[in-house]
């Protein structure tokens, strides 16, 4: 005999652990108990030591699907005699590092069920387990049980109480079980709130209203879906035009992976990632021919493609059909936050929805859709959210003291960091609207509650109109908290180091639309080198300005402008498609320097040349025409050649001339060159200007780690050949694999740098 104190950590709580270590021990006719503690999960098993070895054993090489175990260390104990094996009650005490996990789709079991006509929850559409189901979306407050979520309304029944007390069943402790006999409800209602059915009829109701092709609000786990027959042009431009949405493409669910292969193409990491447990939108490239309106993604070669994820999803997939292809959008008008309280969403989607598919259970936390693509065979985010948060990120370093990293303004996310881990937030959209900073607001301090984390130190971008920075400061001075400021372009790297786990100093190449320098201006077409500690910019792309500020970004021609007229080239190109008088306006801003704030943004590069090349001169939403120069090139194929550029060592750091670029992209239209082969050669020299500068960079710093980060790298054709390039040249490359490049990726960074720096730093410093 012999009795072993097990601890394990890791993301191992709501997931089912401790009643399939209670299983397995009493399989293995194994003594002893298990209960969540601080910061995962201790065991105590007694019995025979080749038992104890094999319990081990299974225990790491055969865990739940959704745990993953970071840690596990074992000593031995004294024995106590336990014959048999129980489930102790969890402790709460104040130091507790609590995991919540992720909202997580529904189980096979689970589905099974549901189209089970003997189950007792067949076509029941809010069955969950401990394996799946709504976790963050549903929690109010910690700690994590029922009484605190959204189900807290629903008592359960004897049946359902009984399974939940069961430590053999799956149902053990799944805070948000329930069945039809005790659990939320589906209605339906038309636009004006009135009554139109309940329950499976509901169902049904909202069915025979898509076939039809009309327009459903569907409440949904982390907020509202408009949904829409995507196969129906008719249905497609409707939805358009009554959520004011031009050109941004709309997502789609179908119910399989034969229905997503009918559409794109789908290859085995891109269906993995479908159908993994967080279920994301999947970026996939569009067959030549398919079902799909063109309206729903208009002019894009990709599409957005999800499976169903909750058993509601799954219940209007079947009853449409196994062809059946569903706009799945945010439940928004135009740029709004999705909504997700229910007076709120008929509010604001009355006039769109025809039909408003609903139930009682409440939302708490707003959670978007998750978007990802395959990049290489490997999985890139573009958006983490639902799915993903708050599943905790380890960080390299340790954080000296709990801190609160905020983030940027756009994208926004933010993260809070204690020890070696980094709780990542959901996505909270762009806190220029209102609503999306009230609840960022808001989720942050769920989240410090949630987490048990009260920061001490707070991190924030230099950017001093960010809202995050404005709520940092604000926060910092009212509690005392200790600020660091962290340029934008080095949180980028710091982020994708974190997120690839590296530590000391590594080459930066941080390409983004804009980002604050350290200089005033508007920095984005970055080459830092350094690591969490410090960093330097060894080399940008040269300054020009941005005539109407802001207003370049909405319209590339003005971007275009600054580039023509810094090559001395004035602006004849853009006279036949620009208006005299707008033309002339943003060039005396040029000749004077007012409203023309100077960048070296990369994005804005990629704007200019999409306009010269005549792709698009104004854009509906961010990143668009920066976009469809990617497409034309991936298009175009085959080895176009490339434009020159030129170095010029400075004082302040290598300069690249991009007026050569520029003046070679001119002639190629006077030439009558097309725009794909211009936008293949523009490509093909950013690689060029990114394989030539890490060059110089690594002979003079010996450093041969380079990341890359920054919004750009949402670019996959960039990226891809960039990495392939600097490969080739000997380096090794990182990009990112947990957090998305550009903005939403920002607060990780900071909270990396942080945790470096106060590492390091006596408490008194003021870094800002
Ligand atoms: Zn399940
Ligand atoms: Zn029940
Ligand atoms: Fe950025």
């Amino acid at each position: 005999m012999e009795r072993r104190a097990i601890a394990i950590s890791g993301t191992i709580q709501g997931v089912g652990f401790r009643p399939f270590v209670h299983g397995l021990a009493s399989r293995l006719e194994l003594g002893g108990c298990v209960r969540n503690h601080t910061g995962g999960v201790a065991i105590e098993v007694e019995g025979d030591p080749h038992r104890l070895d094999e319990f081990l054993n299974l225990l790491v090489t055969h865990p739940p699907p959704l745990a993953r175990i970071d840690e596990l260390s074992w000593k031995s104990a004294p024995i106590c005699g336990d014959a048999a094996f129980r489930i102790e009650p969890s402790e709460c005490d104040n130091h507790g590092t609590v995991v919540i996990p992720p909202d997580i789709a529904t189980c096979d079991q689970c589905l099974a069920e549901l189209f089970d006509p003997t189950d007792r929850r067949f076509g029941y559409p809010f069955l969950n387990c401990t394996k799946c189901g709504p976790r963050l979306t549903i929690i109010n407050a910690a700690p994590y049980d029922r009484s605190r979520t959204s189900m807290a309304p629903f008592p359960m029944c004897a049946a359902c109480r009984n399974e939940y007390e069961d430590p053999g069943n799956r149902r053990f402790h799944a805070q948000p079980t329930a069945c039809p006999a005790c659990g939320p409800r589906l209605t339906a209602v038309d636009p004006g709130g009135d009554h139109v059915a309940s329950g499976s009829e509901a169902l049904d109701r909202t069915v025979a209203m898509l076939v039809m092709g009309k327009l459903a609000a569907i409440k949904g786990l982390g907020g509202y879906h408009l949904a829409c027959d995507a196969r129906s042009p008719l249905a497609v431009s409707q939805l358009r035009q009554r959520k004011n949405r031009d050109e941004k493409p709309f997502a789609v669910m179908v119910p399989s992976i034969d229905a997503a292969r009918a559409l794109c193409d789908v290859n085995d990491s891109e269906a993995t990632l479908l159908s993994s447990p967080a279920r994301p939108i999947v970026l996939l490239r569009k067959l030549g021919r398919s079902a799909v309106a063109e309206a729903v993604a208009p002019g894009n070669p990709f599409l957005g493609v999800m499976l169903p994820y909750t058993p509601l999803h799954h219940l209007l997939l079947h009853d449409l059909g196994p062809d059946a292809v569903l706009v799945m959008t945010s439940g928004n008008r135009s740029d709004e936050p999705i909504a997700y309280k229910d007076d709120d969403a008929r509010e604001r989607l009355a006039k769109i929805a025809d039909i408003f598919l609903i139930h009682d259970r409440a939302i708490h936390v707003r959670c978007d859709d998750s978007v990802w693509r395959v990049i290489d065979g490997q999985e890139s985010p573009i958006r983490r959210s639902r799915g993903y948060a708050p599943r905790p990120i380890a960080l390299p370093v340790a954080c000296g003291e709990p801190v609160l990293a905020v983030g940027g303004q756009l994208k926004a996310t933010f993260a809070l960091g204690r020890d070696r881990q980094a709780v990542l937030s959901h996505h909270a959209g762009d806190l220029d609207n209102y609503e999306a900073y009230r609840a960022f607001e808001r989720d942050i301090t769920l989240y410090e509650q949630l987490f048990r984390v009260t920061p001490k130190v707070i991190a924030l971008d230099l950017h001093p109109d960010y809202a995050s920075t404005r709520y940092a400061l604000r926060r910092a001075a009212a509690e005392g908290l200790e600020v660091v400021a962290v340029q934008h372009h080095h949180a980028h790297l710091a982020s994708c180091m974190a997120d690839n786990g590296l530590v000391g100093d590594v080459i930066g190449v941080t390409f983004d639309g804009t980002g604050y320098g350290s200089d005033g201006n508007v920095w984005g077409g970055e080459f830092l080198v350094g690591g969490y500690e410090q960093f330097r910019r060894a080399a940008h792309l040269r300054y020009v300005a941005m005539p109407g500020g802001d207003r370049a970004i909405r319209e590339p021609w003005r971007m275009a402008l600054a580039h023509l007229a810094d090559a001395d080239l004035g602006d004849r190109l853009l006279r036949q498609r620009v208006a005299h008088a707008s033309l002339r306006t943003a060039g005396r801003m040029l000749d004077r320097g007012f409203n023309a704030p100077l960048t070296s943004s990369a994005g804005r590069l990629f704007d200019a040349v999409a306009s010269i090349a005549g792709v698009r001169d104004c854009v509906s939403y961010e990143g668009q025409a920066a976009m469809q120069l990617e497409w034309l090139a991936t298009g175009a194929g085959g080895d176009a050649g490339t434009y020159p550029f030129e170095v010029a060592h400075e004082q302040i750091g290598d300069v690249i001339d991009t007026r050569p670029l520029i003046r070679a992209a001119a002639d190629d239209i006077a030439r009558g060159t097309s725009a794909a082969i211009i936008a293949r050669r523009f490509h093909s020299t950013m690689v060029e200007i990114i394989a030539s500068v890490c060059k110089t960079i690594a002979r003079d710093s010996a450093l041969d780690r380079v990341v890359l980060s920054g919004g750009v790298f949402m670019n996959a054709l960039l990226t891809r050949e960039a990495a392939a390039r600097l490969e080739a040249d000997g380096f090794r490359v990182y990009r990112h694999r947990l957090v998305p490049p550009n903005d939403g990726g920002l607060s990780l960074g900071q909270l990396a740098i942080v945790a470096a720096q106060v590492h390091r730093m006596p408490r008194e410093g003021v870094r800002i």
